[in-house]
């Protein structure tokens, strides 16, 4: 200790040799080495400097070993001016002292903070004059910067607190603005929800209007509606015809033509296409590769905007309408060149439609006669026919042939043979009647003619058969008492055939006569059971080849044309006869039924078909079968009886089944 002291060379400083020092001075240097902590002494107005070992590190290599023995003043030239004012202090007498007081010092070759607890106190001399100062120091370097670090440490700490706090704080504002976030992302959700609901609903609202308009287009009948967007996307493709025009919804929808194989068809009515998306509304007809007619509808949809947006094309297959407008066409053209009149009409009797004969055959013009009545053309005292052939058809009849005559314009009344049906409404409502009229007076003429010739002739040939039947009667007589069996048969033979000869002249006399209005009734009070007798007994004198029989009963007084009564029930009988096989039973009857007397004829033979039935009683009508062919006749025998039998108001009817036979009757009033 205190070796540096010691060898150092004093003499050479302002202090000079050792020995030579103050006491007080060599005092303080022993104390001074026995000390533990750095002391420097400051001796002197030039502040020599003395130090133990201890204080050496405070000079560090930079200013030891320099300073020992050197100023002061020198050595801590940079801070001088901070602590020379204090040494001075010190050596006025003043002890100063600071804690962690910061000293810039090079002590080891660079520039440092170097902090020191110091004491300065004064060394006095004996003369009680302070002589030096006696430096205590002990660096505080490590602990300052420490502190200081700490203080660093603190201050960030609290910094960071602070941020912490105010980060908390964010964190807060953000929690609540978090919250906020969450109450509006709830209700968005909310929102959300009622949206989606609504979207649901809106879905289901478009499912159903595309149902809608699905069922609305399948219920078109015999069509297709396509539905397209501006490109002339298929949106919709629907409709009863579709799978016919090869329209496959599902393979169509979303579509564009050309992606679905139809651009040829597409190309052929792009321009109807784009007429339509240019806004335009327009129908046409279009004929199909196969031939079907369509007619199309074009319809340009809008939008809220007025934008056309979207085309309806509505196709409706008219090919059955036109066929039918093509067979109306024809049928119209037939009945306009037809030689027959040929009138429709409401079941009122109002003419609907007129054609061209009828013109020709009543003289007036359409024009005249559609809306006016049918009875302008009825004679006054026809009027009663139109409510009997309403009747007749009202039952599903149709009235055919029916001749009457009618009335033209010029006044004058033609014969017609009228057909009329009823015409029917696709429910098959009767809703009005057609009528076809044929002018017959020329026919009706004809049948005159030839009426007036057979009743000519049947008179003129009356005359020569009344002198042969005279003469046969005188022959007949005169034979009687000849023995010649062929001459007695031929007479009887004779006889029969000239009888059948008068019946038939008789016949067609009657019918002539008929005709012409001129068979009269000659009624006269007598026994209709009287004249069955007679006819019955007659009948077996002339025929045995049936077996004839009479149902006998009282008297039955009638009230009529005693011949022609008898005219009637002889040709029940004969045909009785002559259309059964030999052998058969025939049976003549009659009884009385209220006021009316019935006679009938059944006979046991072929029978008539229900279709034959009804039209016996016409004139010259004959039942055409292979059984009749052979039977000779003219069909005139039961017209005249029908017409004998209802100028005495009676009825006249035949009950048959064919291959069983017939019943033939006839009613009269009771006298
Ligand atoms: P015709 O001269 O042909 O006998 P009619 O007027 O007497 O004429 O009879 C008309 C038709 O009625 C006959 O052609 C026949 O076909 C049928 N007919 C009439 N009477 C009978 C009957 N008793 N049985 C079957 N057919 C009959």
């Amino acid at each position: 200790m205190g070796e540096l002291i010691r060898s150092f060379n004093w003499s050479a400083t302002g202090l000079g040799d050792s020995a030579n020092w103050p006491a007080p001075l060599k005092q303080t240097v022993s104390m001074m080495l026995s000390i533990n902590f750095p002391i420097l002494i400051c001796w002197g107005p030039e502040y020599i400097q003395l130090y133990n070992d201890h204080f050496r590190p405070i000079n560090g290599v930079t200013k030891h070993p320099q300073a020992l023995g050197g100023s002061a003043k020198d050595t801590y030239a940079e801070i001088w001016p901070t602590i020379g004012p204090m040494f001075a202090e010190v050596m006025g007498g003043k002890t100063v002292g600071f804690p962690d007081f910061m000293v810039p010092l090079d002590r080891n070759g660079y520039m440092e903070e170097c902090y020191f607890d110091f004491s300065y106190s004064p060394i006095y001399l004996e003369d009680g004059q302070p002589g030096g100062v006696f430096v205590v120091c002990v660096e505080t370097t490590d602990k300052v910067i420490a502190l200081g670090k700490l203080n660093r440490i603190n201050d960030e700490q609290a910094a960071s607190n602070e941020e912490m706090s105010s980060v908390n704080e964010e964190l807060a504002s953000a929690n609540e603005e978090l919250e906020a976030t969450n109450e509006e992302l709830a209700s968005v959700n909310e929102e959300l929800a009622a949206t989606n609901e609504e979207l649901t609903e809106a879905q289901k609202t478009l499912a159903r209007n595309e149902q809608l308009f699905r069922s609305i287009a399948v219920n078109i009948p015999d069509s297709v509606v396509i539905v397209v967007d501006k490109e002339h996307r298929y949106l919709m493709v629907e409709g009863e015809k579709m799978e016919k025009l090869g329209f496959a919804r599902q393979a169509y929808e979303g579509k564009h033509p050309s992606e679905v194989g139809q651009m040829e068809r597409y190309l052929a009515v792009k321009h109807l296409y784009d007429r339509m998306m240019a806004g335009e509304r327009f129908s046409q007809e279009r004929t199909t590769a196969t031939g079907e007619i369509y007619y199309v509808h074009f319809v340009p949809l809008k939008n809220e905007q007025g934008d056309v947006e979207t085309g309806l094309i509505i196709a409706i297959d008219i090919s059955e309408r036109k066929q039918a407008e093509e067979r109306s066409a024809k049928l119209a053209s037939i009945v306009e060149t037809s030689d027959d009149a040929i009138i429709s009409k409401t079941l009122e009797s109002v003419i609907t439609s007129w054609n061209n004969a009828a013109e020709r055959m009543f003289g007036y013009t359409a024009e005249e006669m559609v809306g006016e009545s049918i009875y302008k053309l009825i004679p006054v005292d026809r009027h009663d026919e139109e409510p009997r052939i309403l009747s007749r058809l009202s039952k599903g009849d149709r009235v055919e042939h029916f001749e009457t005559k009618r009335l033209t314009k010029d006044g004058r009344l033609i014969d017609v043979s009228l057909t009329i049906s009823p015409l029917k409404d696709p429910q098959g409502n009767i809703i009005g009647l057609s009528k076809i009229a044929r002018d017959i007076t020329e026919r009706k003429l004809d049948e005159i003619r030839k009426n007036d010739f057979i009743g000519m002739a049947s008179h003129e040939l009356k005359t020569p058969l009344t002198s042969l039947t005279a003469i046969m009667q005188v022959t007949s007589a005169k034979l009687k008492g000849n023995d010649d069996p062929f001459l007695a048969g031929a007479m009887a033979r004779a006889n029969t055939q000239v009888k059948k000869m008068t019946s038939m002249i008789n016949g067609f006399l009657n019918v002539s006569r008929l005709e012409s209005g001129k068979l009269l009734i000659e009624k006269e009070p007598f026994d209709l059971n009287q004249l069955l007798q007679e006819i019955f007994e007659e009948t077996q004198l002339i025929v045995n080849t049936h077996t004839v029989s009479l149902a006998r009963s009282g008297e039955i007084p009638v009230n009529a044309d005693h011949d022609k009564i008898s005219s009637v029930i002889s040709n029940f009988v004969s045909n009785a006869v002559k259309y059964s096989p030999r052998g058969n039973l025939v049976e003549i009857g009659s009884r009385i039924e209220g006021n009316m007397a019935i006679v009938y004829v059944k006979d046991e033979g072929m029978g008539i078909k229900p279709q034959d039935l009804s039209q016996i009683f016409d004139r010259y009508y004959r039942v055409e079968s292979n059984h009749t062919r052979h039977i000779s006749g003219f069909g005139i025998g039961l017209y005249l009886c029908a017409e004998i039998i209802n100028r005495h108001d009676g009825k006249i009817w035949a009950e048959s089944e064919s291959g069983v036979g017939s019943t033939f009757y006839f009613s009269l009033p009771l006298a």
